[in-house]
Protein backbone atom coordinates (compact mmCIF):
# COMPACT_ATOMS: atom_id res chain seq x y z
CA UNK A 1 0.00 0.00 0.00
CA UNK A 2 0.88 3.61 -1.02
CA UNK A 3 1.76 6.29 2.31
CA UNK A 4 -0.64 9.44 2.33
CA UNK A 5 0.02 12.36 3.82
CA UNK A 6 -3.09 14.71 4.44
CA UNK A 7 -0.96 17.93 3.26
CA UNK A 8 -4.36 20.13 3.42
CA UNK A 9 -7.91 19.79 4.76
CA UNK A 10 -8.88 18.41 1.45
CA UNK A 11 -5.83 17.07 0.09
CA UNK A 12 -4.25 13.07 0.39
CA UNK A 13 -1.39 12.92 -1.58
CA UNK A 14 1.42 9.74 -2.02
CA UNK A 15 4.54 9.94 -4.31
CA UNK A 16 3.25 11.18 -7.99
CA UNK A 17 -1.06 10.42 -6.52
CA UNK A 18 -3.22 13.20 -5.20
CA UNK A 19 -6.61 12.82 -3.63
CA UNK A 20 -9.07 15.98 -3.30
CA UNK A 21 -12.25 15.62 -1.47
CA UNK A 22 -14.84 17.45 -3.24
CA UNK A 23 -17.90 18.98 -0.96
CA UNK A 24 -21.29 18.29 -2.18
CA UNK A 25 -23.76 21.88 -1.82
CA UNK A 26 -26.17 21.44 0.89
CA UNK A 27 -24.97 18.38 2.44
CA UNK A 28 -21.97 19.34 4.45
CA UNK A 29 -21.08 15.59 5.73
CA UNK A 30 -21.57 14.08 2.01
CA UNK A 31 -18.32 13.81 -0.15
CA UNK A 32 -16.44 12.42 -3.28
CA UNK A 33 -12.78 11.67 -4.00
CA UNK A 34 -11.25 12.27 -7.07
CA UNK A 35 -7.79 11.41 -8.06
CA UNK A 36 -6.56 14.60 -9.55
CA UNK A 37 -2.56 14.31 -9.57
CA UNK A 38 -1.43 10.97 -11.34
CA UNK A 39 0.46 9.73 -14.07
CA UNK A 40 -1.14 10.51 -17.77
CA UNK A 41 -2.09 6.72 -18.05
CA UNK A 42 -4.23 6.62 -15.48
CA UNK A 43 -5.61 10.31 -14.51
CA UNK A 44 -9.65 10.03 -14.43
CA UNK A 45 -10.82 13.47 -13.42
CA UNK A 46 -14.58 12.43 -13.81
CA UNK A 47 -13.83 9.11 -12.13
CA UNK A 48 -14.86 9.64 -8.45
CA UNK A 49 -15.12 7.75 -5.04
CA UNK A 50 -17.66 7.50 -2.48
CA UNK A 51 -14.64 6.77 0.08
CA UNK A 52 -11.51 7.68 0.47
CA UNK A 53 -10.15 3.98 0.77
CA UNK A 54 -11.56 3.56 -2.12
CA UNK A 55 -9.90 5.90 -4.19
CA UNK A 56 -6.15 5.32 -2.50
CA UNK A 57 -6.66 1.16 -3.09
CA UNK A 58 -7.44 2.23 -6.89
CA UNK A 59 -3.95 4.24 -6.54
CA UNK A 60 -2.10 1.31 -4.70
CA UNK A 61 -3.41 -1.01 -7.75
CA UNK A 62 -2.34 1.22 -10.63
CA UNK A 63 1.22 1.96 -8.56
CA UNK A 64 1.64 -1.45 -8.42
CA UNK A 65 0.85 -2.52 -12.41
CA UNK A 66 3.25 0.57 -12.58
CA UNK A 67 6.31 -1.26 -10.98
CA UNK A 68 5.32 -4.87 -12.89
CA UNK A 69 5.40 -2.71 -15.93
CA UNK A 70 8.99 -0.92 -15.35
CA UNK A 71 10.61 -4.19 -14.12
CA UNK A 72 9.73 -5.97 -17.32
CA UNK A 73 12.59 -5.77 -19.58
CA UNK A 74 12.43 -3.62 -22.79
CA UNK A 75 10.36 -5.61 -26.05
CA UNK A 76 12.97 -7.00 -28.21
CA UNK A 77 13.15 -5.52 -31.89
CA UNK A 78 11.84 -9.43 -32.62
CA UNK A 79 8.97 -9.13 -30.22
CA UNK A 80 7.99 -5.80 -31.46
CA UNK A 81 7.75 -6.80 -34.81
CA UNK A 82 5.56 -9.40 -33.87
CA UNK A 83 2.85 -7.44 -32.00
CA UNK A 84 3.26 -4.72 -35.26
CA UNK A 85 2.80 -7.24 -37.73
CA UNK A 86 -0.08 -9.03 -35.93
CA UNK A 87 -2.24 -5.46 -35.30
CA UNK A 88 -0.89 -3.87 -38.69
CA UNK A 89 -1.68 -7.11 -40.50
CA UNK A 90 -5.60 -6.86 -38.76
CA UNK A 91 -6.03 -3.04 -39.96
CA UNK A 92 -5.23 -4.77 -43.46
CA UNK A 93 -7.78 -7.25 -42.99
CA UNK A 94 -10.80 -5.71 -45.16
CA UNK A 95 -8.57 -4.70 -48.35
CA UNK A 96 -10.17 -6.92 -50.60
CA UNK A 97 -13.47 -4.92 -50.10
CA UNK A 98 -11.98 -1.91 -50.28
CA UNK A 99 -13.83 0.64 -52.84
CA UNK A 100 -11.40 2.96 -54.80
CA UNK A 101 -12.28 6.42 -54.22
CA UNK A 102 -14.01 7.79 -57.61
CA UNK A 103 -11.60 9.95 -59.23
CA UNK A 104 -14.44 12.14 -59.61
CA UNK A 105 -15.31 11.88 -56.13
CA UNK A 106 -16.02 15.18 -54.14
CA UNK A 107 -13.45 17.57 -53.46
CA UNK A 108 -13.25 18.22 -49.51
CA UNK A 109 -14.82 21.63 -48.62
CA UNK A 110 -11.85 24.24 -49.02
CA UNK A 111 -9.31 21.74 -50.81
CA UNK A 112 -8.52 21.67 -54.43
CA UNK A 113 -7.22 18.54 -56.30
CA UNK A 114 -5.14 19.28 -58.44
CA UNK A 115 -1.73 18.14 -60.50
CA UNK A 116 1.96 19.21 -59.55
CA UNK A 117 4.57 19.94 -62.08
CA UNK A 118 7.81 17.38 -61.96
CA UNK A 119 7.83 13.56 -60.84
CA UNK A 120 6.67 12.26 -57.50
CA UNK A 121 9.26 9.85 -55.71
CA UNK A 122 8.88 6.97 -57.32
CA UNK A 123 7.13 3.80 -55.81
CA UNK A 124 10.31 2.05 -55.24
CA UNK A 125 12.02 4.66 -53.28
CA UNK A 126 9.48 5.35 -50.93
CA UNK A 127 8.95 1.85 -50.41
CA UNK A 128 12.38 1.05 -49.67
CA UNK A 129 12.70 4.30 -47.26
CA UNK A 130 9.94 2.47 -45.51
CA UNK A 131 11.25 -0.69 -44.60
CA UNK A 132 14.29 0.85 -43.62
CA UNK A 133 12.37 3.07 -40.80
CA UNK A 134 10.31 -0.05 -39.95
CA UNK A 135 13.31 -2.33 -39.79
CA UNK A 136 15.16 -0.04 -37.28
CA UNK A 137 11.24 0.41 -35.56
CA UNK A 138 9.40 -1.85 -36.21
CA UNK A 139 6.47 -0.24 -34.08
CA UNK A 140 6.13 2.14 -36.85
CA UNK A 141 3.66 -0.21 -38.52
CA UNK A 142 1.32 -0.14 -36.41
CA UNK A 143 0.90 3.41 -36.99
CA UNK A 144 1.37 2.94 -41.49
CA UNK A 145 0.31 -0.49 -41.18
CA UNK A 146 1.49 -3.05 -44.03
CA UNK A 147 3.01 -0.98 -47.45
CA UNK A 148 -0.53 -2.17 -48.87
CA UNK A 149 -2.43 -0.29 -46.92
CA UNK A 150 -0.35 3.26 -47.08
CA UNK A 151 -1.86 5.48 -49.54
CA UNK A 152 0.63 8.52 -50.97
CA UNK A 153 0.09 11.80 -51.63
CA UNK A 154 1.51 14.84 -52.61
CA UNK A 155 0.54 18.51 -50.92
CA UNK A 156 0.65 21.81 -51.14
CA UNK A 157 0.28 24.37 -48.12
CA UNK A 158 -0.79 27.54 -47.87
CA UNK A 159 2.95 28.51 -47.68
CA UNK A 160 3.51 27.25 -50.95
CA UNK A 161 5.53 24.28 -50.15
CA UNK A 162 4.60 21.01 -51.74
CA UNK A 163 5.37 17.79 -49.91
CA UNK A 164 4.51 14.34 -50.10
CA UNK A 165 2.86 12.67 -47.28
CA UNK A 166 1.72 9.44 -46.64
CA UNK A 167 -2.17 7.97 -45.55
CA UNK A 168 -3.94 5.28 -44.56
CA UNK A 169 -6.63 5.79 -47.14
CA UNK A 170 -7.31 7.18 -50.86
CA UNK A 171 -10.05 9.27 -49.43
CA UNK A 172 -8.72 12.94 -49.72
CA UNK A 173 -11.19 13.68 -46.31
CA UNK A 174 -8.83 11.76 -44.19
CA UNK A 175 -6.31 15.05 -45.23
CA UNK A 176 -8.54 17.06 -42.91
CA UNK A 177 -8.73 14.47 -40.14
CA UNK A 178 -5.53 13.45 -39.60
CA UNK A 179 -4.32 14.82 -36.42
CA UNK A 180 -0.29 15.20 -36.93
CA UNK A 181 2.47 15.20 -34.31
CA UNK A 182 4.41 18.94 -33.84
CA UNK A 183 7.98 17.28 -33.46
CA UNK A 184 8.52 20.77 -31.39
CA UNK A 185 6.14 20.35 -28.81
CA UNK A 186 5.52 16.66 -28.92
CA UNK A 187 1.97 17.43 -29.04
CA UNK A 188 -0.98 16.49 -31.99
CA UNK A 189 -1.65 18.99 -34.14
CA UNK A 190 -6.22 19.64 -34.55
CA UNK A 191 -6.84 17.57 -37.35
CA UNK A 192 -6.13 18.79 -40.43
CA UNK A 193 -2.80 21.05 -39.84
CA UNK A 194 0.37 20.26 -41.01
CA UNK A 195 4.02 21.41 -40.38
CA UNK A 196 5.81 21.74 -43.76
CA UNK A 197 9.98 21.12 -44.21
CA UNK A 198 10.34 24.37 -45.72
CA UNK A 199 12.13 27.65 -43.86
CA UNK A 200 9.48 30.50 -43.46
CA UNK A 201 10.32 33.74 -41.41
CA UNK A 202 9.12 33.41 -38.13
CA UNK A 203 5.27 34.95 -38.19
CA UNK A 204 4.81 37.58 -35.13
CA UNK A 205 1.28 36.60 -33.56
CA UNK A 206 -0.17 37.69 -30.80
CA UNK A 207 -0.47 36.35 -27.34
CA UNK A 208 -3.14 33.60 -27.00
CA UNK A 209 -5.00 33.47 -24.03
CA UNK A 210 -5.92 30.40 -21.64
CA UNK A 211 -9.51 28.85 -23.24
CA UNK A 212 -9.27 26.10 -20.16
CA UNK A 213 -7.13 24.57 -17.74
CA UNK A 214 -7.00 20.51 -18.39
CA UNK A 215 -5.36 18.75 -15.18
CA UNK A 216 -2.22 19.18 -13.42
CA UNK A 217 0.39 16.15 -11.98
CA UNK A 218 2.35 16.27 -9.38
CA UNK A 219 6.21 15.94 -9.87
CA UNK A 220 8.99 16.35 -6.68
CA UNK A 221 11.10 18.62 -8.69
CA UNK A 222 14.92 18.74 -7.37
CA UNK A 223 16.96 22.00 -6.70
CA UNK A 224 19.08 23.03 -9.57
CA UNK A 225 22.82 24.33 -9.28
CA UNK A 226 23.19 28.04 -8.80
CA UNK A 227 25.49 28.08 -12.27
CA UNK A 228 23.43 27.97 -15.43
CA UNK A 229 23.95 25.92 -17.69
CA UNK A 230 26.05 27.08 -20.90
CA UNK A 231 23.59 27.59 -23.27
CA UNK A 232 21.31 29.99 -20.68
CA UNK A 233 22.10 34.01 -19.70
CA UNK A 234 22.28 34.13 -15.79
CA UNK A 235 19.62 36.07 -14.96
CA UNK A 236 17.46 34.25 -17.16
CA UNK A 237 18.54 30.87 -15.33
CA UNK A 238 17.93 32.53 -11.63
CA UNK A 239 14.57 33.27 -12.55
CA UNK A 240 13.48 29.66 -13.51
CA UNK A 241 15.98 27.54 -11.77
CA UNK A 242 14.41 25.59 -8.99
CA UNK A 243 15.91 26.67 -5.49
CA UNK A 244 14.34 24.71 -3.33
CA UNK A 245 13.61 20.41 -3.91
CA UNK A 246 9.73 19.58 -3.20
CA UNK A 247 6.69 19.16 -4.79
CA UNK A 248 5.22 20.92 -7.98
CA UNK A 249 2.09 20.46 -10.27
CA UNK A 250 3.09 20.38 -13.70
CA UNK A 251 -0.26 21.88 -15.34
CA UNK A 252 -1.64 21.03 -18.70
CA UNK A 253 -3.76 24.18 -20.39
CA UNK A 254 -5.37 24.81 -23.79
CA UNK A 255 -4.97 28.07 -25.38
CA UNK A 256 -7.44 30.38 -27.48
CA UNK A 257 -5.99 28.63 -30.64
CA UNK A 258 -6.69 25.43 -29.83
CA UNK A 259 -3.12 23.99 -29.15
CA UNK A 260 -2.07 22.72 -25.63
CA UNK A 261 0.46 23.89 -23.63
CA UNK A 262 1.94 22.53 -20.36
CA UNK A 263 2.53 25.26 -17.61
CA UNK A 264 5.32 23.37 -15.35
CA UNK A 265 6.21 23.51 -12.01
CA UNK A 266 3.72 25.72 -10.00
CA UNK A 267 3.17 25.94 -6.40
CA UNK A 268 0.60 23.03 -4.93
CA UNK A 269 -1.40 25.28 -3.98
CA UNK A 270 -1.29 27.48 -7.35
CA UNK A 271 -4.73 27.55 -8.99
CA UNK A 272 -5.33 28.79 -12.77
CA UNK A 273 -7.81 31.62 -10.93
CA UNK A 274 -5.04 33.46 -9.62
CA UNK A 275 -3.70 34.20 -13.23
CA UNK A 276 -3.53 38.02 -14.24
CA UNK A 277 -4.72 39.19 -17.65
CA UNK A 278 -3.77 42.57 -17.64
CA UNK A 279 -1.52 45.05 -15.94
CA UNK A 280 -3.15 48.60 -15.14
CA UNK A 281 -3.20 51.02 -17.84
CA UNK A 282 -0.71 53.23 -15.89
CA UNK A 283 1.47 50.58 -15.54
CA UNK A 284 1.59 49.07 -19.07
CA UNK A 285 2.16 52.98 -20.01
CA UNK A 286 5.73 53.03 -17.64
CA UNK A 287 6.39 49.37 -19.09
CA UNK A 288 5.81 50.44 -22.79
CA UNK A 289 8.35 53.55 -22.33
CA UNK A 290 11.21 52.29 -19.90
CA UNK A 291 11.21 49.77 -23.03
CA UNK A 292 11.15 52.21 -25.65
CA UNK A 293 13.83 53.43 -23.95
CA UNK A 294 16.35 51.04 -24.66
CA UNK A 295 14.56 49.65 -27.82
CA UNK A 296 10.97 47.37 -27.95
CA UNK A 297 11.73 43.94 -29.55
CA UNK A 298 8.60 42.08 -30.84
CA UNK A 299 7.99 39.68 -28.10
CA UNK A 300 7.39 42.47 -25.47
CA UNK A 301 5.87 44.72 -28.12
CA UNK A 302 3.30 42.01 -28.10
CA UNK A 303 3.23 41.20 -24.44
CA UNK A 304 2.30 44.90 -23.93
CA UNK A 305 -0.98 44.72 -26.61
CA UNK A 306 -1.67 41.66 -24.76
CA UNK A 307 -2.00 43.58 -21.28
CA UNK A 308 1.51 42.04 -19.66
CA UNK A 309 -0.45 39.29 -18.87
CA UNK A 310 1.12 36.90 -16.28
CA UNK A 311 2.10 33.13 -17.93
CA UNK A 312 3.08 35.14 -21.12
CA UNK A 313 6.19 32.74 -22.13
CA UNK A 314 3.37 30.02 -22.96
CA UNK A 315 0.59 32.31 -24.26
CA UNK A 316 3.34 32.75 -27.17
CA UNK A 317 2.08 29.98 -28.86
CA UNK A 318 4.89 27.98 -30.72
CA UNK A 319 2.32 25.92 -32.93
CA UNK A 320 0.36 28.97 -34.59
CA UNK A 321 3.59 30.44 -36.60
CA UNK A 322 4.64 26.98 -38.17
CA UNK A 323 1.24 25.41 -38.86
CA UNK A 324 0.33 25.14 -42.22
CA UNK A 325 -3.08 24.28 -44.03
CA UNK A 326 -3.41 21.86 -47.63
CA UNK A 327 -4.54 24.38 -50.09
CA UNK A 328 -4.18 21.81 -52.71
CA UNK A 329 -3.84 17.51 -52.76
CA UNK A 330 -2.47 15.42 -55.96
CA UNK A 331 -3.55 11.45 -54.77
CA UNK A 332 -0.91 9.61 -56.02
CA UNK A 333 -2.01 6.19 -55.53
CA UNK A 334 -1.28 3.01 -53.36
CA UNK A 335 2.70 2.62 -52.40
CA UNK A 336 1.55 -1.15 -53.66
CA UNK A 337 -1.07 -0.46 -56.50
CA UNK A 338 -3.47 -3.39 -55.88
CA UNK A 339 -3.11 -6.46 -58.31
CA UNK A 340 -5.54 -5.23 -61.27
CA UNK A 341 -9.05 -7.15 -60.64
CA UNK A 342 -10.10 -9.50 -63.29
CA UNK A 343 -12.45 -8.29 -66.09
CA UNK A 344 -15.78 -10.13 -65.84
CA UNK A 345 -16.39 -12.17 -69.05
CA UNK A 346 -18.77 -10.14 -71.33
CA UNK A 347 -22.31 -11.86 -71.84
CA UNK A 348 -23.04 -13.11 -75.46
CA UNK A 349 -26.06 -10.69 -76.76
CA UNK A 350 -29.09 -13.11 -77.71
CA UNK A 351 -30.29 -12.68 -81.26
CA UNK A 352 -33.00 -10.28 -80.19
CA UNK A 353 -30.23 -8.01 -78.34
CA UNK A 354 -28.47 -7.71 -81.43
CA UNK A 355 -31.54 -6.95 -83.59
CA UNK A 356 -32.36 -4.30 -81.04
CA UNK A 357 -29.33 -3.01 -81.18
CA UNK A 358 -28.80 -2.54 -85.48
CA UNK A 359 -32.33 -1.31 -85.28
CA UNK A 360 -31.48 1.82 -83.05
CA UNK A 361 -28.60 2.57 -84.88
CA UNK A 362 -30.25 2.42 -88.23
CA UNK A 363 -33.23 4.56 -86.47
CA UNK A 364 -30.40 7.55 -85.56
CA UNK A 365 -28.75 6.95 -88.77
CA UNK A 366 -32.19 7.96 -90.29
CA UNK A 367 -32.52 10.65 -88.33
CA UNK A 368 -29.15 12.37 -88.73
CA UNK A 369 -29.77 11.47 -93.18
CA UNK A 370 -33.28 13.31 -92.61
CA UNK A 371 -31.48 16.07 -90.83
CA UNK A 372 -29.20 16.86 -93.38
CA UNK A 373 -31.58 16.73 -95.80
CA UNK A 374 -33.41 19.15 -94.52
CA UNK A 375 -30.70 21.72 -94.49
CA UNK A 376 -30.47 20.84 -97.90
CA UNK A 377 -34.24 21.54 -98.76
CA UNK A 378 -33.98 24.93 -96.62
ZN1 LIG B 1 6.30 25.88 -46.22
ZN1 LIG C 1 -1.60 27.93 -31.30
Amino acid sequence: MLDWVQESTDYWVSGVYAIRRLHTDGAPKKFRFVIVSAPEDFRRLDHSHNCLSDAQRECASHANLKEVAAEAPPLSVKQQATIASIIAGGNGNDREGRTPYPSKGPVPQGLNRGTFPGQARSNDEVLHDYQKAVSEAPMRRIWFGEPEDIFRWRLQFDCGCIEERLGRTDDPHSLLTVSVKDWLTGRRLMPGEYLCAGRHEKLSIPLRTFASWNKYTRRFAEEEPEEAPDSWEQDEWDAIRCKESGWVHDWEATLSCGHEVAVRSQPLDWTPDRVRERLSDERLAKIRADFEAIGLDDYHQRLLEAGWPDLSAYRDCSSCPRVRKIVVYEPLGWLVPPPPKPRKPRKEKSPKERLEIRLKEAELEARRLRAELEKLEN
